[in-house]
């Protein structure tokens, strides 16, 4: 008797628990007997179940018995390479795929630039205004440049730094909305330690002027502070560890986030594929 369990033998044989008896030995059809509570683990190795090539994650879709995967593997070698070869021009495609999402995520991401202002003691006294190098507010964003007045100008000369960032025209501009809206931040960084830098956000209103695209050769007027910073406050301070003109440099920080009112979705987008239709 196969059955396991322990109780009065009328009970044990009646039809009702044989249905059910997990000992009940089945005919497989590999010839094998195997009890009823054991079928599902006898397929993971039995020689006639019916499995999908061992190949089917890359691509060959025949299904077999276990027994007959080998012989098939040897038949098969020149389809299962085709199809090998398929996949992996499916993935790289893919990966190029994903590689362009990452670099449509990369878009979001605002730049921090760091711009060095060197030699400027003889900008100052040449009362000389300087540019530095156009930087984008992300990647596929803004183009833009610090402008900086060591002497100051208007109502600042001779006793302050003045600052205004001027947009340029971009790589970027025909995909971006115009005109720009949102805020940059320049910083005068103190030299000594990472604290009390001199701050300044400017917001880019769509009424001014300097917010308009600029064309290719023409230049815009900027926005920023007269005032940024007087020229007394640029020397070393005990009181409060600041120093930010040191060894005739100065360094800012630039930063910008574009915000759209209109059109939300599109900030930091990499371009606007538009339908032929
Ligand atoms: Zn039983
Ligand atoms: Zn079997
Ligand atoms: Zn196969």
């Amino acid at each position: 008797m196969f059955c396991l369990k322990k109780g009065p033998y009328q009970i044990i044989t009646s039809s009702s628990h044989l249905d059910e008896c997990p000992d009940l030995p089945v005919l497989c059809g590999c010839n094998e007997k195997i009890p009823q509570c054991s079928l599902v683990s006898h397929n993971e190795t039995c020689p006639k179940a019916i499995i999908p090539c061992e190949y089917n994650t890359v691509g060959c879709e025949k299904r077999m018995k276990r027994e007959e995967q080998e012989k098939h593997n040897e038949e098969a070698i020149k389809k299962h390479l085709e199809v090998a070869v398929k996949r992996i021009n499916n993935l790289q495609l893919n990966l190029d795929v994903a590689m362009k999402e990452i670099d449509a995520l990369q878009l979001l991401l605002p730049t921090n630039q760091v711009i060095m202002l060197n030699k400027y003691t003889k900008k100052k006294e040449q009362d000389d205004n300087w540019h530095s190098p156009g930087f984008y507010t992300s990647r596929g964003g803004y183009k833009m440049s610090l402008h900086v007045y060591p002497n100051g100008n208007g109502i600042g000369k001779g006793t302050h730094i003045s600052c205004y960032i001027r947009l340029m025209a971009g790589e970027y501009d025909d995909t971006l909305e115009w005109p720009f809206q949102g805020e940059v931040t320049i910083v005068l960084l103190n030299q000594l330690e990472d604290k009390n830098h001199k701050k300044y956000t400017t917001s880019f209103d769509s009424t001014y002027k300097s917010s308009q695209r600029v064309r290719e050769g023409r230049s815009t007027s900027g926005f920023g502070r007269i005032k940024f910073i007087s020229h007394e406050e640029l020397e070393y301070n005990p009181v409060t560890n600041c120093q930010y003109l040191k060894d005739d440099s100065l360094y800012f920080r630039v930063s910008g986030k574009a915000t759209s009112k209109t059109k939300p979705w599109l900030v930091g987008a990499s371009g606007v594929i538009q339908s032929k239709c």
